[in-house]
C-alpha cells in the first residue's frame, strides 16, 4: 500500500468470511472513509466495491473451506484511499482471465462475472494479486475530491 503521500489514518479489521460481515465491511469501511467528509458518490462508489471484494472471498476464496478476511483502509493527507482485502482461501488461477467483464468460474449460479468490473469503474486502480492454495489480494485506490 504504497503512497507519496503521509499517510493520516489507518484501520484493519480481521473477519470471519460469513456472508452476513459482507454489509458489516461495508459498512465499517464507510464510516471510516465517512471521517474525510468524501462526496456522497464517492462513498457510495467505495462502498459497493469494498462489497464486492468481500463477496468474492466468502463466494469463491473459501468456497469449500473456512477462512478470515483481513480489510486494511489507509487515508492519505492527498486524500488518496487505499483499501486492501485478502484472503487465504482458494487463489485464482488466472487473474487476467478473472477480471475479464463477464468472466465468471460460476455461470450456473447466480453469477453474472461482473465484480472485478464493477471495482474497476467505481476505483481509480484495482490490483489483484493471487497464489493458488494461497489465497488473494485485492487492493483498491480511489482519490476524494477536494472537500468544500
Ligand atoms: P459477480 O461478482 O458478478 O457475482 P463473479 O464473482 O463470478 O460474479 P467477479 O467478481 O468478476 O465475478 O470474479 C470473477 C471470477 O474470479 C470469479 O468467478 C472467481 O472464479 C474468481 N475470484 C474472484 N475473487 C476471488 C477470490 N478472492 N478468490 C478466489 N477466486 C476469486
Ligand atoms: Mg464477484
Amino acid at each position: 500500500m504504497a503512497s507519496k503521500a503521509k499517510a493520516t489514518n489507518e484501520m484493519k479489521l480481521i473477519f470471519p468470511a460469513l456472508s452476513v460481515n459482507e454489509s458489516f465491511a461495508r459498512t465499517a469501511v464507510g464510516s471510516f472513509i465517512g471521517l474525510l467528509d468524501p462526496r456522497m458518490d464517492e462513498l457510495i462508489d467505495i462502498k459497493t466495491a469494498v462489497s464486492e471484494a468481500v463477496t468474492n472471498c466468502i463466494v469463491h476464496a473459501y468456497r469449500d473451506s473456512f477462512g478470515d478476511i483481513e480489510l486494511c483502509v489507509k487515508v492519505c493527507s492527498d486524500r488518496m484511499v487505499y483499501i486492501k482485502i485478502k484472503d487465504r482461501g482458494c487463489g485464482i488461477e488466472n487473474v487476467e482471465k478473472a477480471m475479464e467483464p463477464l468472466y465468471t468460474t460460476h455461470p450456473e449460479e447466480e453469477r453474472s462475472g461482473l465484480g472485478f468490473s464493477v471495482m474497476e469503474s467505481f476505483c481509480d486502480d484495482v490490483k489483484v494479486t493471487s497464489k493458488p492454495g494461497s489465497g488473494t489480494i485485492v487492493t483498491l485506490r480511489k482519490k476524494l475530491g477536494i472537500k468544500l
